[in-house]
Parts: C-alpha cells; sequence; structure tokens
C-alpha cells in the first residue's frame, strides 16, 4: 500500500521548515505520496488579518508562486524518491468561536480560492477545479495550543454532501465520530516541524498516479490508517 500525508505546511505559510527540506524528509523517510497545504487564511477576522499581516497566509498575489514551487518539487521528488507531490492548501475559516470555524484541505488545487468565500461557493469552486475536498481536524482537539474547529461536523447535515473525506486522525488525535457515522475518511500529520512526521498517516491500495489516488479517496476503499512512528 501506498503510505501518504496529505497535510504538511512549510514556511510558505506557518510551518518552520523549507518546502525543499521537508519533501526531503517524507522522501527519506520512504513516502510514496504526500500533499503540500500551507494555510489560505480568511481576511474576514481579526485573527485573519494577523495572519496575513504576519505572512502567515498564501494570497492571491503568491499563489502561483507557491504552486509553481511545489510542482518543481514534485519533479524532483519523483526522480529521487520515486515520490508523489500534490499541491494543496488549507482553507482555514479562522473566528473566535471554535463553533464558526473550520479548516479544509483542497488537495490538487489549480487556482485561488479565497477563505473568506461561503462554504459553498468554496466546494463549488474547488469541485470546479477537480480538488480533493478534506474536512480537518473536525472535532475537539487534545493539542494544547490548537483551536478546535467544529463548523463542518456541527453543519455535517448539510455540508457531509460536499467532502470526499475527513480527517479520521490529525497528528497524535483520532475523532471516533467520523467512524460512527461511517463517513470516508483519512488520516494526517497536519506538519509543522520535523517531529510531526511521527503521526497518523494514510495508507491507500492504488496506483501512485493523482488521478488514482484522488479515486481511491472518493470512493473510500482499499484505504487505511497507520501510526507512523520512529
Ligand atoms: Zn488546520
Ligand atoms: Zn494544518
Amino acid at each position: 500500500m501506498l503510505l501518504c500525508d496529505f497535510h504538511i505546511h512549510t514556511t510558505y505559510s506557518d510551518g518552520s521548515v523549507e518546502l525543499r527540506r521537508t519533501v526531503d524528509l517524507f522522501g527519506q523517510a520512504g513516502f510514496d505520496v504526500i500533499a503540500i497545504t500551507d494555510h489560505v487564511v480568511n481576511g474576514d477576522s481579526s485573527f485573519g488579518k494577523l495572519a496575513h499581516r504576519f505572512r502567515y497566509s498564501i494570497n492571491e498575489r503568491n499563489f502561483s508562486t507557491y504552486i509553481g514551487a511545489i510542482r518543481e518539487e514534485s519533479m524532483r521528488a519523483r526522480d529521487k524518491y520515486g515520490m508523489l507531490v500534490i499541491p494543496g492548501v488549507e482553507i482555514s475559516k479562522n473566528y473566535l468561536s471554535a463553533e464558526k470555524s473550520a479548516h479544509i484541505l483542497l488537495i490538487d488545487v489549480k487556482e485561488f480560492i479565497p477563505a473568506c468565500w461561503s462554504y459553498e461557493k468554496i466546494f463549488l469552486a474547488a469541485k470546479e477545479q477537480d480538488a480533493l475536498i478534506v474536512a480537518c481536524h473536525p472535532h475537539h482537539s487534545s493539542e494544547p495550543l490548537s483551536r478546535d474547529t467544529l463548523y463542518l461536523w456541527n453543519n455535517r447535515d448539510k455540508y457531509a454532501k460536499y467532502i470526499d473525506a475527513w480527517e479520521i486522525a490529525n497528528r497524535d488525535d483520532v475523532f471516533n465520530v467520523i467512524s460512527l457515522k461511517k463517513f470516508p475518511y483519512v488520516a494526517n500529520s497536519d506538519f509543522h516541524r520535523t517531529r510531526h512526521i511521527y503521526s497518523w498517516k494514510t495508507l491507500l491500495n492504488c496506483e501512485k498516479t493523482v488521478k488514482s489516488v484522488k479515486q481511491c479517496i472518493r470512493h473510500n476503499r482499499g484505504v487505511a490508517i497507520t501510526l507512523f512512528r520512529n
């Protein structure tokens, strides 16, 4: 099966490891498929404005540079490690209230999508680009410094139809509500620093191409999770 991690941050947003070094880290650890998913933060809240001020967000101006850099790394990773690197973003809707907040991975994204758009507009734009849509850390998290993002789970009756998969595990957390609802699932590191490589991961039984990976997750057959440790 393919060892995969679809939730990885770099210095393009709030990660501490540069893109090239991140790719080398995962390549040397024997990964088959990774997605680089730096934050696109909403500008319509005080949190969001701060993120933009400190350059913790991809924006419309640097989006093509960011995607171009990932595509270049993708070619290098294929030759050097036989690893597939997919460009993505994490749409980050941050508000004071956890009930209002949500994070969404768009994997194999091609055009910039602003995080201040409505959920419906974001999902439809992502579908038009054939990007894979993943609801991130959808329930209460144990990370002391992270803030809960509960909007999509609390509004799952309305939005589940747009979501290709939910994070059943994120870094050290497992969200058993996802399995109770029998939702399609993946597991990711939410990598921000080197030690986060040791965390929950996805295993896929499919070919190592972007098309097969997206199809396998959407059908959610031949998907497993594993705790990757040193
Ligand atoms: Zn997040
Ligand atoms: Zn993240």
